[in-house]
């Protein structure tokens, strides 16, 4: 499975080939990728590509998906916008997994 690595190690035309299927499965890792959590000492190259991705995916995002018609993202109460099978419930609201312990009081 490719990972956000071999994304970094990509050219820009590569990268223009990732197809947006690709792209919306890979959402949460482009989303919450860290470099320093993944022990990555981001170069200005590696910032360009999570921008070029989180670009794409943000494009992906505001689309119906064409199969069911049916948003694939939902905005939770938490202003996060999360794959639908990742929404929790807070007491607060709906959260995405990051934010639940700030959603739950
Ligand atoms: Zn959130």
């Amino acid at each position: 499975m490719t990972t956000i690595n071999d994304y970094l190690k990509m050219s820009d035309s590569e990268l223009k080939n990732i197809s947006d299927d690709t792209i919306s499965q890979m959402s949460y890792g482009i989303k919450y990728f860290d470099f320093g959590a993944a022990g990555i000492k981001a170069t200005k190259r590696d910032w360009q590509i999570m921008e070029y991705l989180r670009n794409r995916l943000q494009a992906i995002e505001i689309k119906p998906t064409a199969k069911t018609g049916i948003r694939a993202f939902i905005e939770c109460d938490c202003g996060h916008a999360v794959p639908r099978k990742l929404v929790m419930n807070a007491s607060l609201g709906t959260s995405c997994p990051d934010c639940y312990d700030r959603m739950s009081c």
